[in-house]
């Protein structure tokens, strides 16, 4: 039997969603833009390889075919038509705009290379990161090229909410629009976003929506037994916190220990946020180390996991309760809070600002002390 390589990353499930994909793509129907969101590691980039696949395969009868010689390229990451951008950590040492581009471009292709290796790699990597002025460049340059192989190329701007760079200047998206503006006959674009409401409107109006939804818990689990060797238990574990996110659940699975710090941890700041009183929110934010804020990453996650439990619990929705053990907790502080779906909304969020800013480099305890206060306001019912 011949065994197919796997994708890098792998991509599974959503089978309606990519047959109606699948039929697009074959009668030439999608806009020359797709926005593809979802929460973060939910697949999206997985999905616009695999769309990019699809559309250059060449074999018979299913695309893709998996077989044919531009399926494999896509496979291993090097079919010359698809060009896959993501955010990258700033390279030092790059004096001149020219530099940039060229370190930018070696740290894609490093990346590109770890892929290879380790498609399935982990969510949660802590580096600042941005898609830089230097790659939208890049990528204008190529898209007025014609394609190497076929008569269209892709280019995947994964995480595309990070073309707001760190420094605060539009100068990446604006050029990214010009682009999708009028986009060269043969190019089209694949964005991906956790967090499309951070794009400029002006982006997010030139692009097909397509939301991603999380894949059922058992299918995460499967997949982690399956592709991950994990063991049943851990894989059951890992698949119900990650909210239908392999990603996530990858990372669950490598770092259990760490998780249940950060679980309890969290608990201690929903319970200040919500319980009203603003000396609890301070003398929860000064239990944090004065040192960098990267390692809040993970406790925002855990963080926004119990609020959307509440959320969860003020519908009634018991069974969706991810941390099922604090289901009496949630429901009675669901209850007080009289909590709506649109405060549950507003206040993940805020933690996710939160996580974003954590990216910088910014003092924990303020963070901390800044996110209670907003949560506080935001959850806690009006007068
Ligand atoms: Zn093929």
């Amino acid at each position: 039997m011949t065994r197919h390589p796997t994708p890098p990353p792998a991509f599974r499930g959503h089978d309606a969603l990519r047959a109606s994909l699948h039929r697009a793509l074959s009668r030439g129907t999608l806009p020359a833009t797709v926005l593809i969101h979802g929460m973060p590691g939910c697949g999206k980039q997985s999905l616009a390889l695999w769309m990019a696949r699809t559309a250059l395969c060449t074999g018979d009868p299913l695309h893709p075919c998996d077989r044919c010689g531009s399926c494999r390229l896509a496979l291993r990451l090097e079919h010359p038509d698809i060009h896959w951008y993501f955010p990258l950590a700033r390279p030092k040492r790059a004096s001149s705009p020219g530099k940039l581009a060229e370190a930018l471009e070696e740290a894609r292709h490093n990346k590109l290379a770890d892929f290879r290796q380790r498609p399935l790699r982990p969510e949660g990597d802590t580096e600042v990161k941005g898609i830089y002025l230097a790659a939208v460049l890049s990528i204008r340059g190529r898209a007025h090229k014609r394609p190497a192989m076929g008569s269209q190329q892709f280019f995947i701007v994964g995480d595309a909410e990070y073309l707001v760079p760190q420094e605060a200047s539009p100068e990446a998206a604006n050029a990214l629009l010009k682009l999708l503006e009028e986009p060269p006959d043969s190019s089209r674009f694949i964005l991906t976003s956790g967090r499309p409401g951070s794009l400029l409107d002006t982006i997010r109006s030139r692009a097909l929506p397509v939301h991603l939804p999380p894949l059922p818990a058992d299918e995460v689990a499967a997949f982690l037994e399956g592709e991950c060797g994990a063991d049943p238990a851990a894989a059951k574990e890992a698949a119900t916190r990650s909210q239908g996110s392999i990603g996530a659940a990858l990372g669950h699975l490598d770092r259990e220990g760490v998780q249940a710090t950060e679980r309890a941890r969290s608990l201690e700041l929903l319970r200040a946020a919500a319980g009203g009183r603003r000396g609890d929110s301070y003398k929860a934010s000064l239990t944090f180390g004065a040192g960098g804020a990267r390692g809040l990453l993970g406790l925002f996650a855990a963080l926004q996991l119990w609020i959307r439990d509440l959320g969860a619990a003020a519908l009634g929705h018991d069974d969706r309760v991810v941390n099922a053990d604090e289901l009496q907790f949630l429901k009675e502080t669901a209850r007080r809070l009289k909590l709506t779906p649109d405060r549950v909304a507003a206040a993940v969020d805020q933690v996710e600002e939160a996580r974003m800013l954590a990216l910088g480099n910014v003092n924990p305890q303020l963070l901390i002390s800044g996110v209670l206060l907003e949560l506080e306001e935001t959850l806690t019912p009006a007068a």
